[in-house]
């Protein structure tokens, strides 16, 4: 099938060929074969509006719909979430209703309804968007990406696939197929902040992830503050040594680790003091919640 859009407005028309493979396979092979002119498409939400800027000028898109790839899949020990759950999904996913709450908490944030409602996980993810909302909390989670390519499957934590805006270890033909990560112990908590300069459809000025597992691990990750989504492992060590006596020095451990830029959204030298209050703030809401047990 081929589709030829155009804008009245916009210079660059859009022209590419969609495509709609039967296969995993099938779609990493087509990819492998057209190289850099072909774009796997999600939802479309990031993607498009990229086209539309001519930004990226695809010649062909693969369709990842209808490939298996929208289960989220409890098992004894671990949750794997497949690339084209959307983030309404997430949202309304029993499981991510407790001491997991922040996944459904960052992805009530991304967008209005209309794009909740078609954006996936791994189109927020594979867009390598310093400012991507769930991707700080799966940082928190010590999350593991899945890449099926020409010769099967590998897997590699998150926070090594990111390598900066726009850029990820995934080789072009390869499509992220889950992400992964442990149940947490019951005795846990995560949440997640985001600040903006309204409350919807607005992206993150700032976004922070916490988990704290009671008498055992922190994490903390932080979104829109550097040229990725980064986590602050000085800031975690003291949070494990020291507990809630150090949660406000961990704000101020994780404010000096991160350069956020200046832009139209608001000075570096803001995003630095909202940094240090939302981690203190996500800390102190984990240990509450942990406490009142309701985690
Ligand atoms: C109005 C609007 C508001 C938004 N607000 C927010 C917000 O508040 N917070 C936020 O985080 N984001 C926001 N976004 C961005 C976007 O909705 C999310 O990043 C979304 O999760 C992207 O998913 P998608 O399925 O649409 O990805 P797509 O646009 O389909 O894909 C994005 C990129 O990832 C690649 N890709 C997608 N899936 C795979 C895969 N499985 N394997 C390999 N490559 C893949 C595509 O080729 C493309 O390069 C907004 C977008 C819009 C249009």
């Amino acid at each position: 099938m081929s589709l030829n859009a155009s804008s009245r407005s916009a210079p660059p028309a859009m022209s590419f060929s969609f495509h709609r493979p039967g296969s995993l396979d099938a779609a990493i092979a087509f990819a492998r074969e057209q190289g850099d002119a072909a774009r796997f498409l999600a939802g479309g939400t990031d993607l498009i509006i990229q086209i539309n800027r001519g930004r990226v000028a695809p010649r062909h898109l693969i369709s990842l719909d209808g490939l298996g790839l929208d289960r989220i899949d409890e098992a004894a020990t671990e949750y794997a979430i497949g690339a084209m759950v959307t983030h309404d999904a997430v949202v309304n996913h029993p499981g991510f209703q407790t001491n997991l709450v922040a996944l459904a908490q960052a992805s009530a944030v991304v967008g209005g309804r209309q794009v909740r409602n078609i954006a996936t996980v791994g189109g927020n993810i594979v867009n390598a968007s310093p400012a991507a909302d769930l991707v700080p909390v799966l940082l928190a989670l010590d999350a593991t990406v899945d890449l099926r390519g020409l010769n099967g499957t590998r897997s590699m934590p998150l926070d090594r696939f990111l390598v900066e805006r726009g850029r990820t270890e995934r080789r072009p033909e390869e499509i992220l197929t889950a992400v992964r990560f442990d149940k947490p112990p019951a005795a846990s908590a995560t949440w997640f902040l985001k600040a903006g300069r309204r409350k919807a459809m607005e992206i993150s000025v700032i976004c922070v992830a916490a988990q704290l597992v009671r008498g055992g691990k922190a994490r903390i990750a932080i979104g829109a503050a550097a040229s990725r989504t980064v986590r602050v492992p000085d800031a975690e060590v003291l949070v494990e040594r020291q507990g809630a006596a150090a949660f406000r020095e961990a704000g101020r451990i994780a404010a000096d680790a991160v350069a956020p830029i200046d832009d139209v959204r608001a000075s570096a030298r803001y995003r630095k003091l909202l940094v240090a209050a939302l981690v203190e703030r996500a800390l102190v809401a984990c240990a509450g919640r942990i406490e009142r047990g309701e985690a």
